[in-house]
């Protein structure tokens, strides 16, 4: 069955500007306090390439932990399993930031979505890579098939001067033994890759090969493995938004991840990407709109993977 996506986005929109936006935004990065926090985008890419935007679905925002998965999958194609020695599977049931369970699992993550999971894995890039911010945002460059594709360093600036708690995650980690690289090269490395900016175009683009079990769709070249595509899609759905990963799972039914930029991005295999943009969050850091808009989108079009 097709659908009428841009019909459905209208109808959708028009029901959650009726209900009240209780979302705050993340200006605990100064420089992400200043987005207009009226903005609403969405943009759909199916299998077939097709293309279905709503809104400001044009305008660059930054992706903050959406970029987890990229840096995820990058780290995966190059380490395979050994991977896994150093960062778990299992959804937190914490805070994206908190510290407090690493004490007890001894520097060991619960997963790769959560901050502590994303430095272990930026700590592995800068080891496995030899120019390791530029060989990144070339790899997601290719995923976007957008060579503007870059970091904003207003908005890296802007984190690392008050990324008190990330410093506070490495340097724990570091003492149990799982950071090899040095404490400011993992911050950096980490502040920058939050700090890129896409368009939702762009976001639903870059996630495409997730949605096409591992090779991307442009050029037809494979990025992951089958089993490794399944796994990435598995965190995905089971950490993807935290102490908030059950909800979504509940409400959405689809393999998803999002930013404190207010972004997400979700997909169902085989079918298509989806990503949305609305700076408001709620308490869990996940964009308010964003959720609610997937949610009667899910439900609408009674397609999940479940
Ligand atoms: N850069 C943000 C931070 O470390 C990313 C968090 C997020 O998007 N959930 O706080």
């Amino acid at each position: 069955m097709s659908f009428d996506y841009n019909n459905i986005f209208k109808e959708i929109f028009l029901q959650i500007e009726q209900t009240q936006d209780r979302g705050k935004i993340a200006d605990y990065i100064p420089e992400l306090g200043g987005v207009d926090p009226n903005k609403f985008g969405v943009h759909l890419i199916s299998i077939d390439g097709r293309h279905y935007s709503f809104g400001d679905s044009d305008e660059l925002f930054s992706i903050q932990s959406i970029a987890k998965v990229l840096t995820l999958s990058l780290a995966y194609k190059l380490e395979n399993q050994k991977l896994w020695k150093r960062v778990g599977v299992e959804p937190s049931g914490n805070p994206f930031n908190s510290l407090v369970q690493l004490e007890y699992d001894e520097g060991v993550p619960r997963n790769p979505f959560i901050n502590a999971g994303a430095l272990v894995i930026s700590d592995m890039l800068i080891s496995l890579l030899e120019y390791p911010k530029q060989e990144f945002i070339e790899f997601v460059r290719k995923l976007s098939n957008n060579n503007k594709i870059d970091y904003c360093s207003r908005i890296a600036q802007s984190e690392k001067e008050v990324g008190y708690r990330n410093a506070a995650l490495v340097n724990l980690m570091k003492s149990f033994g799982n950071i090899d690289n040095e404490v400011d090269d993992v911050l950096d490395f980490y502040f920058n890759l939050c700090s890129i900016r896409m368009t939702n175009k762009d976001l639903a683009q870059t996630f495409m090969y997730l949605a096409n079990n591992g090779i991307e769709p442009i050029s037809g070249e494979r990025i992951l493995s089958l089993s490794k595509t399944k796994r990435i899609n598995a965190i995905m759905q089971t950490c993807g938004f935290y102490d908030e990963a059950g909800e979504f799972s509940f409400k959405v039914g689809l393999p998803g991840k999002s930013g404190v930029g207010g972004g997400i991005v979700a997909l169902l295999p085989n079918k298509y990407c989806i990503a949305t943009w609305s700076p408001k969050l709620n308490k869990k850091g996940n964009s308010f709109k964003g959720m609610k808009f997937l949610e009667l989108f899910t439900t609408k079009t009674e397609l999940s993977i479940f």
